[in-house]
C-alpha cells in the first residue's frame, strides 16, 4: 500500500482575458474550484492506478476542508490520519489568462499546521511498501516522515517541489527522487537533464527527472541512464500531469515492475491525464491505464 504525507488545497481558479496588475481590477471569465494539492493528487492517482492508498495532512474547518476530505474519500483515499484544524483549509488562488499564463498565490493554512508526525501516522507509514513526499507540508515533517519511512523499511518518493534547497538529511532518507526538469536545474544548477540527474545521484540512488512531452528519464548509481519518451497526445490541460506520473509510477514500483516499465507505464497515465481538463479529475484509472499501455 501507499501513504501519502502531503498538501491538500483547494484551487481558486479565475480566468481572464489578462491578469489585472497590482491595484487594478478586471471582469474574468468564469470561475472554478478545484480540488488539489500536489500531496492530494499524488493520493488520488495512486489511488486509481489500483493501490490501497492512505494520506496523512491537514484541512481546515472551512467549507473547502469537508469538500477537500470527502473528494478523497470519493477517490477511495483512507483519511483516517487526514486532520482536522480550526481555521482555513489550504488554497491557491489562481489566475489564468487568454494566453494560458498563470499567477498563483498559495495560502498553505491547514498545511502548515503539520509540523510533526503522531504515533498513528507512523504506525500507518510502516504498514506501506511506499511513501510519497513533496514539499508543500513544512519542511521539518517531509524530514521526519522520510527518515521514519527509512527506518521502517519503507521506500521513499520525494517530488521536490515547489524547488527549494533540500537538507541533507532529506536527501539521504530519500530512495527516488522525482523532479520535472525545471526542478532538477534548481537543485543542481545543470540545464541538461542527463548531467543534472548524474549530480543528484551522489546525493540518492535513484533519481527520475521528468520532461514534460518528452517523457522521463530513469537513472540509477552504476548504470547508464533510460530516456523513456512518452505517449505522443493532443495535450488539453498538462496540470497535475507530474502529479499522475508519480502516482502511476509508485504503483508500478510497488507491484515489482522494473524500473523502465514502470516509467512507461507511469507516462501513459500522465499522457491519459493531459488529454483531459482539469488535474485530480483527468486523472485515469487502471483499466484505462492497462489498456492503453497494450495498444
Ligand atoms: P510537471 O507536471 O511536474 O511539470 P512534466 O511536465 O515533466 O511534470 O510532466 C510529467 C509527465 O507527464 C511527463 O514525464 C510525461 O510523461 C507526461 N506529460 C506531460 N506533458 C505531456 C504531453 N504534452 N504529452 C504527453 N505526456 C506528457
Amino acid at each position: 500500500s501507499i501513504v501519502v504525507l502531503g498538501s491538500t488545497n483547494m484551487d481558486l481558479v479565475a480566468y481572464v482575458p489578462r491578469a489585472p496588475a497590482l491595484g487594478e481590477t478586471v471582469t474574468g471569465r468564469s470561475f472554478r474550484t478545484i480540488p488539489g494539492g500536489k500531496g492530494a493528487n499524488q493520493a488520488v492517482a495512486a489511488a486509481r492506478a489500483g493501490a490501497e492508498v492512505a494520506m496523512i495532512g491537514a484541512i481546515g474547518t472551512d467549507g473547502f476542508g469537508a469538500q477537500l476530505r470527502a473528494t478523497l474519500e470519493h477517490c477511495a483515499v483512507d483519511t483516517d490520519l487526514l486532520r482536522t484544524v480550526e481555521g482555513p483549509s489550504g488554497t491557491a488562488h489562481i489566475v489564468v489568462d487568454d494566453e494560458g499564463g498563470n499567477a498563483i498565490v498559495v495560502v498553505p493554512g491547514a498545511n502548515g499546521t503539520v509540523t510533526s508526525l503522531t504515533h498513528g501516522d507512523e504506525a500507518l507509514i510502516g504498514t506501506a511498501d511506499t511513501l510519497l513526499l513533496q514539499l508543500e507540508l513544512p519542511l521539518p515533517v517531509v524530514v521526519e516522515g522520510a527518515a521514519t519511512a527509512r527506518r521502517l523499511g519503507v521506500r521513499t518518493v520525494l517530488t521536490p517541489s515547489p524547488a527549494q534547497p533540500l537538507p541533507p538529511e532529506l536527501l539521504a532518507a530519500t530512495d527516488l527522487l522525482v523532479p520535472n526538469e525545471h526542478e532538477a536545474a534548481a537543485l543542481t544548477g545543470l540545464a541538461d537533464p542527463r548531467a543534472a540527474a548524474e549530480a543528484l545521484l551522489r546525493d540518492v540512488p535513484e533519481v527520475v527527472i521528468t520532461l514534460g512531452a518528452a517523457g522521463s528519464l530513469y537513472a540509477a548509481r552504476g548504470a547508464e541512464p533510460v530516456a523513456v519518451p512518452a505517449p505522443r497526445v493532443r495535450a488539453v490541460d498538462t496540470t497535475g500531469a507530474g502529479d499522475t506520473f508519480v502516482g502511476a509510477l509508485a504503483v508500478a514500483l510497488g507491484e515489482g515492475r522494473p524500473a523502465p516499465e514502470a516509467l512507461a507505464w507511469a507516462q501513459t497515465a500522465a499522457a491519459l491525464s493531459v488529454r483531459r481538463e482539469g488535474a485530480s479529475t483527468s486523472m485515469p484509472y487502471r483499466v484505462d491505464i492497462e489498456a492503453a499501455f497494450r495498444s
